[in-house]
Formats: C-alpha cells, structure tokens, sequence
C-alpha cells in the first residue's frame, strides 16, 4: 500500500466517523479524506505542561488546564436552556463544567471523584467561572497520551479550532488531534515533496513531510515558526507560479498594437495646453504605459490613485498617443454622470486640438446617436467616452487602439470580456490584435492582493496628489451634538461654499434607509430654511437625479443631501464639507471613496464623521482610522486587517480566485512578494517549470480555483 493511497482514505474509515460525522466534517470543514485532515492545521499550540489552580481562573484566559475531580452534577434550566452542570475542584476552589447537550452522555462518560485532566476556556455565567463543553482526559490516560513519561518538558499541543456545529456533535479539539496521530501512524510514507530541491536549500526549508508534522506535533515554538513559514511559502509560491506561468503565455499570443511614437497630439497638448504641470508620479505612469505601447504586446495595466490624484489627465495624455499612431480609443465610465464629466473634461482640454471626442449613453438617441455610430466606423470621432453602452453589439469601431475603464470595481467580468470581443473583430491578419487596455481604480487595493489578484496585470500607482491640496480634516461627531453640526456647516456655507450630506444606503434595508435620507432633508430644511439644498437617491428617474445633481454642480444648491450615489468621481471643487450620518455603517473603504469628494480645491475641508454613542470595538477603530489618516493605501491595509482579504470592497465583485489556506495576504506581504520573485525565477530557467511531479493539492487548488473565473477575459 503506498502513502498516497492512506491518504486518500475517506474519514469513515477512523474508528469513530460515522455518516453523520463525515458529512459534518465534509461540510463544516472541508474535510474527506485522511489527507484532508492533515491539512487543518490547529489554530494554537498550548504548553500542556502548564496547569492552573481553580482560584487563578479569569474569564479573559484564552484556554486553560485544570487537574481535578467532579465532585457531583446537577441538571439546572429547562428546554433549550436545560443544561448539565459538572462541579469540579482541585483542592483550591471550584468551577463549574457546563454541557447544554447530549447530558445522557455525559453522564454516562464521565464519573464523579475520578482524576481528571480539564481542558477548555473559562468564561463568566451569572458571576461565577465555568468552562462550557471542557475536554475531559482520564489523568493515567493524559500521562500516557501527552507526558511520555518526562515530566518536565514543554509539551506543545496542537489546538484545532473546530466550527459550533460539529463541537455539537462531539468533534473537537482533542478528538481531531487523534485523528490526525491516526494518519501519521498509518502513512507508509512520508508525504511528498513538492518544491525543487534547490529551494529547500537556499531557503533552509525543512521538508513538506516534517513541516506538516510539526505543525501537528511541533517539538518547540520555534519549529511551529519555521514550518508555517514554509507552507505559507509553497502556498503562495504556486499561486504565483500560476498567474505568471499563465501571463507569460498570454503574452506569446497576444499581439498588441505598437505605438513607436508618441506622436504629434501628445507633443502639441504637452506644449501648448497642458493646464498645469505633471507630478511626477503622474509623469512615471505615463512613461511606464509608453513603454508598454511600444513592446508589441498588449498592455494590461492597472492604474491605482487615490481619489484625485489626477487619473484623467494621464488617461487622456496616452489617449493622444493612440490616436496620434492612427488608432481611436474609449474610456468606459461606471455612470452617466461620470461619464458626462469627462466628456466635459476632455472638451475643455481639447478645444484647442483636432481631436473628436463624442459620448456614447443609453440616454442618446435616433440621429445623434446614428452620426456617432458613423463617426466610430469610418474613424472620424477620436475619443469615445461612455457608459457601458459602449459595449452593446451595435458599437463598431474602424480602430481601437485602446481601452480605458475607469473606477473598475463597477464593472463585471463579463461586461469586460465584451469589449475584449469588440476589439477582437479589429484585428487583422492572422494574430488577433489586442487594443492596449487601461483599467483605472481609486479602490486603492493593497499592494500584496493586487499582485495576487492581479498578477497578470501590471500595477502603475499614482502616490502623490497634485501640490498644493491640503489634507481633508476629519472630525467625529455623536449623533446627539447636531447643533454643533449645523454651526460648522453654516460658516462654511456663509463663506460660499458647498456640503455633502451622505446617507447610508444597502439593499437590505432599503425603504428604512430612503426613509432616514427624506427625514434628514425634512431636518435640514427646517434647520436652514434660507438656503437652496438638493436631494439625490438612486430610486429617482435619471432626469430627476441629473438635475438635481447638475443644480449642484453649477453651485445653484448649497447642500446635496444623497445616498451614496455621488461615491464615485463626481468633482466640486467648492464643496468643502461632506457630514456622513451613521458613518458607523459604512466600510472603511467606502468611508475613504466619500470622503474624497472634498478636498478637491485649495480650500480647507472637513470630513464629519456622525455616529450612535455606542459603537463596537472594530466601528471605533474605523473612526480613529480615518480621523487619523488621509492615505488610501494605509486605509486600505488597515481595511484588510479588520476585514480580512476576501471582503474588500473592489475585490469582491471582481473575486479574489482562490482561498488562501494558510498564508494571509494581510500579514504576509513580503512573503508574497519573495514567492513571486521565487517563482520568476523558476520560470526564467525553466519555462516549463517541471515541478516535482503531481506538484502538491494548493498548486492544483489554486489552478482550480482560477478556471472558475474566465480570466483570459480580464487579463
Ligand atoms: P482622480 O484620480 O480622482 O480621477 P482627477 O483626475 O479627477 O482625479 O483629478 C482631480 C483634480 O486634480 C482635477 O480637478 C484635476 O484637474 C486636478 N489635477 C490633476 N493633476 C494635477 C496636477 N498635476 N496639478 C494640479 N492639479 C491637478
Ligand atoms: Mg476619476
């Protein structure tokens, strides 16, 4: 019998996994074979030489070790309260052991003045300690199973945190740690290998087997460290290997368009119509997209600046590029509003230039829309900016040469696809070329996810805002001190300028939500009856909201009061004060892409952040955060700590493709970063990359997991 074949034994086949448990495992855990089960690593090591005395306990120790008798038990409550309670003591006091089911069972299992060994986390009930569904070891049994004879040593034990449901059935810690002693006893072999040898060596890696083993059963702390290490390393390392074994592939195919000049529209609008001079980081993006035009691939870009750190100037400068090789381009905007500013932008710094630039809405109609639909066929209109009516079948372009999406996050992957499709029919000749594309986002998604993300896409950031932008003072205030906001908006005001009211908004609360907006305008009104205030929420008919907004945007209303429908992009200058009610609602994220609406002028800002008084642990930090910084990145990191990677705004429509086991892209960024360049490497000697053969389940995960998302439609 080979290694391979005992783990790939189906967990009934332990002594005590029944269908019932296996389904649980299956479900609740992930866990089917006996493989699997070597793969749930504990979440802790606990010293299990260490034991406390009764009277030490607290409710806030994680998990502690008692050696002790039952002295008697005792049924209290009834129905779903009914509860057995088991009354222990070593000597020096005594806690109460509580099981809220299968009491025939405990009583059975478990015997009274018999030596025990507790294990379990105290908490408080009606004052006093006690230890919910403690694990109880037989004292001679814990001697045999955990001493080995030597009394004194530091014996780490492996602590598995096993989900509620299946605790309910009985599963825990202790009985998973046998489990897992089950198929290390039965395994003929060592499990496989699965990085190059060569690796192991550089990086003092030790093997897959002994790593695994200590995991389970570590020799000291440090041994736990240096085996987490390396499998958070294979982990990552494959995933790495994936996306640019994969990107490097795309690259072979792909042909891009090559724009060998910058040509003359660049040269002209840099000398004569520029409006203000590049920051360098802008110049940097702009150099880095050149380079990419040139290659003959296609680029695939993804350009990061926090809210006005002045994306557009840069999408439209290396728009002219296109266009001056002969070629048209799009820009792809996630509203009509966005898109309509563009278009505004883009005439205005154009007006000098021969360059068409048209807007393509679902809003336009009949003969206009039919004069732009000729002007993208035969090559007259430059510059096509739009929603995504873009991307209907209809829209057909003589060349395009280049596609930029703005504020990516609202669009699907398939919206995306679409437009690779359309540029697909330009190609020629026997190689599909690609147009060069261009995704622009203000999530400003951490360094680390966006390289596993989107490590086949290349990342450009913009990390300096135009000079002169002072930061946005943000201030937090309790719901109960409206006066205090009232007095601060009315010197604002007083002094001409313009405030935001936001309004928290979610599908699952909707009517109460629009509710709260239309009473807070009620409020409003009455506090400033002397002033012009506009309401935007995205139940109204376009008309209606544009209208609004635009009454807004020419300064005609001193107060928008909104849902977040304004999150993205629109730019007042003037509007110096944005008041967010229930800040305590919004996610960090959201909170940085709201606030990012002032501070566009050089006029001093506010952020007031309103809340309930009592707010959560993770809420206040929120606050203090965003009091605290103005930066996207650091905000977006700190997002990720308190919300873990697969919850980022951005990332969830766009689907972070795999679950990371072990690694934590949070915490392990540098290790990401060392796995890629491993893994490049790799790449660079042996393009192939033979790995070990059947390179290891994560590898195969992680390939899985990526055929789930069509990605030669994203990348
Ligand atoms: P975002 O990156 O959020 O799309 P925008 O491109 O809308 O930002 O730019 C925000 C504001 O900053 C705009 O009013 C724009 O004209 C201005 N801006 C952009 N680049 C510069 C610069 N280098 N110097 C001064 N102002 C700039
Ligand atoms: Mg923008």
């Amino acid at each position: 019998m080979t290694t391979i074949d005992v783990l790939e034994y189906p967990v009934t086949y332990l002594s005590n996994v029944g269908p019932a448990r296996a389904k649980l495992l299956k479900e609740g855990m992930g866990v089917r074979t006996y493989g699997d089960l070597l793969m749930q690593f504990p979440t802790k090591h606990i010293d299990r030489s260490r034991f406390y005395y009764t009277h030490e306990l607290s409710p806030d120790m994680p998990y502690v070790q008692l050696k002790g008798q039952i002295l008697s038990f005792e049924e209290e409550g009834q129905g779903r309260k009914r509860r057995i309670v088991g009354h222990f003591s070593d000597g020096n006091g005594v806690v109460d052991l509580v099981w809220f089911n299968g009491l025939q069972y405990i009583e059975r299992s478990y015997h009274i003045l018999t030596d025990y060994v507790v294990f379990g986390k105290p908490s408080v009930f009606k004052g006093r300690i006690n230890i919910t569904h403690p694990e109880l070891t037989d004292l001679s049994a814990w001697k045999q199973m955990y001493q080995n004879g030597n009394d004194s040593a530091p014996i780490l034990r492996p602590y598995y945190s096993v989900p509620e449901k299946l605790q309910k059935h009985g599963i825990n810690s202790k009985m998973m740690e046998q489990w897992v002693e089950t198929v290390f006893r039965l395994m003929h072999e060592p499990v496989k290998e699965t990085l190059p040898q060569y690796l192991l060596d550089e990086l003092h890696f030790m093997s897959r087997h002994q790593a695994i083993r200590a995991m389970h059963r570590p020799q000291s702390a440090s041994e736990v460290t240096q085996a987490t290490y390396r499998l958070k390393f294979e982990e990552l390392f494959f995933i790495q290997l994936n996306i640019l074994r994969y990107s490097r592939q795309r690259n072979l195919r792909y042909a891009g368009y090559v724009f060998d000049r910058v040509g003359m529209l660049f040269n002209q609008f840099y000398y004569n119509y520029l409006p203000f001079p590049l920051t360098e980081a802008q110049k940097r993006v702009i150099r880095q997209m050149r380079e990419d035009m040139r290659s003959g691939r296609q680029m695939n870009r993804l350009l990061q600046g926090d809210v006005g750190s002045g994306k557009t100037i840069v999408a439209l400068m290396t728009m002219l590029i296109a266009i001056g090789c002969g070629h048209q381009a799009c820009l792809m905007a996630p509203t009509e509003i966005l898109a309509e500013q563009h278009l505004a932008t883009f005439r205005h710094l154009l007006a000098q230039m021969p360059v068409r630039v048209e807007l393509l809405t679902s809003a336009v109609k009949g003969k206009r829309r039919n004069e732009i639909m000729e002007g993208l066929k035969d090559g007259s209109v430059n510059i096509l900016i739009g929603t995504h009516a873009i991307i209907e079948d209809a829209v057909q372009f003589y060349s395009l040469g280049f596609v930029i999406i703005d504020e990516q996050h609202r669009f699907g992957v398939a919206q995306r696809a679409k437009l690779w499709q359309k540029a697909q029919v330009t190609g020629t000749g026997n190689q599909p070329l690609l147009p060069h594309v261009l995704v622009m986002t203000a999530t400003p998604i951490p360094r680390t996810l966006a390289m596993t993300v989107y490590g086949d896409l290349d990342v450009s950031v913009i990390d300096e805002l135009p000079p002169g932008r002072k930061p946005v003072q943000t201030i937090h205030h309790y719901e109960n001190r409206r006066q205090q906001l009232y007095d601060g908006l009315r010197q604002q005001i007083s002094q001409g300028r313009q405030a935001y009211i936001v309004y928290p908004l979610i599908k699952e609360s909707e009517k109460m939500d629009l509710q709260n907006l239309e009473q807070g305008y009620n409020e409003f009104v009455k506090a400033f009856p002397d002033l012009r205030i506009s309401m935007v929420h995205g139940k109204m008919k376009p008309a209606e909201k544009d209208s609004e907004m635009d009454r807004f945007v020419r300064g005609e209303t001193q107060i928008l009061m909104a849902t977040t429908v304004i999150e993205v992009g629109v730019n007042v200058p003037n509007a110096t004060v944005m008041a967010i009610m229930n800040a305590e609602r919004f996610g960090l994220a959201q909170l940085h892409q709201l606030r990012g609406r002032v501070g566009r002028g050089a006029d001093q800002s506010y952020c007031i952040l309103v809340t309930a008084f009592k707010l959560s642990s993770d809420t206040k930090r929120r606050i203090q955060i965003m009091c605290e910084t103005n930066d996207g990145f650091e905000i977006a990191e700190e997002d990720m700590k308190l919300r873990g990677p697969g919850d980022l705004e951005g990332t969830m429509q766009s689907g972070i493709p795999f679950d990371l086991h072990i690694a934590n892209l949070a915490r392990d960024g540098q290790l990401v970063q060392q796995a890629r360049d491993y893994a490049r490497r790799l790449l660079d000697s042996d393009p192939q990359a033979n790995l070990p053969e059947n390179a290891n389940t994560w590898a195969q995960l992680a390939n899985l997991n990526r055929d789930s998302v069509d990605w030669s439609a994203i990348s």
